[in-house]
């Protein structure tokens, strides 16, 4: 998992330097395929219950789940990138919110708060604590803000699947749950929201978007729980 992890974050990397305005996102998805491919693993989301592309392209009120096509980037719009591959049956688990050139300073705030609501999450994946420590690390970081917590959808146990028990919600009260105990591996992923938590699926079965359209921004890591602390495996 350390080796998937590593690939995929140096595949993360590259794909957030190509984003700029006028890309579309099915370019980005064939980017993602190809440069997944190139280091001899699969991307996990094509085919997943049916998911249609290799990445998920998310965009301004788009919480996740989006799905590339013909939608061209343009300045000023937010943009998460959602990516999971598979290497020699392991599987790893990302996602990063990117600028579209110049941005307003509102949407600059929700990235920085959700990016650091991922790293409170992640201090918490400690041996002896419990999982909704985790959950509320990120809820009470991102609240301070006046942001909200989607509550949809969750992080997950990853391992030799893409998603594994249990599930690890970006809110909640703490000291709940199971224990935490080294060698447990969590793909922790806050989404939040500029407005409501509250969302909606949109008519392609798969795209959740915030019910008030307000934009949304995405962060995730894949994490080792190990005796020395928490190790982000796709830093
Ligand atoms: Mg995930």
């Amino acid at each position: 998992m350390r080796r998937a992890s590593k690939i995929l974050a140096g595949i993360m990397r590259k794909l957030q330097r190509l984003i700029k305005v006028g890309i579309s996102t099915a370019e980005i998805d064939q980017l993602a395929r190809g440069l997944a491919e190139k280091e001899n693993t699969i991307p996990a989301f094509k085919g997943y219950k049916g998911f249609p592309a290799n990445i998920c392209t998310s965009i301004n009120a788009e919480i996740v789940h989006g799905i590339p096509g013909e939608r061209v980037l343009k300045e000023g719009d937010i943009i998460s990138l959602d990516f999971g591959i598979n290497y020699e049956g392991f599987f790893s688990d990302t996602a990063i919110t990117v600028a579209v050139g110049k941005i307003d300073s509102r949407l600059k705030k929700l990235i920085a708060v959700t990016k650091t609501a991922l790293h409170c999450g992640i201090k918490e994946a400690r041996v002896n604590n419990y999982l909704s420590d985790i959950s509320y690390a990120i809820q009470n970081y991102v609240e301070k803000y006046g942001f909200s917590v989607v509550r949809q959808f969750v992080g997950h146990g990853i391992g030799r699947n893409l998603h594994e028990e249990p599930e690890v919600p970006n809110f909640g009260q703490p000291h709940q749950g199971p224990q935490l105990k080294s060698g447990m591996v969590l793909a922790i992923e806050p989404m939040v929201n500029m407005g409501t938590w509250e969302s909606k699926i949109m008519d392609n079965g798969w795209t959740a978007v915030t019910l008030d359209g307000s934009a949304s921004a995405h962060f995730e890591h894949t994490v080792a729980i190990t005796e020395a602390g928490p190790e982000i495996l796709t830093h």
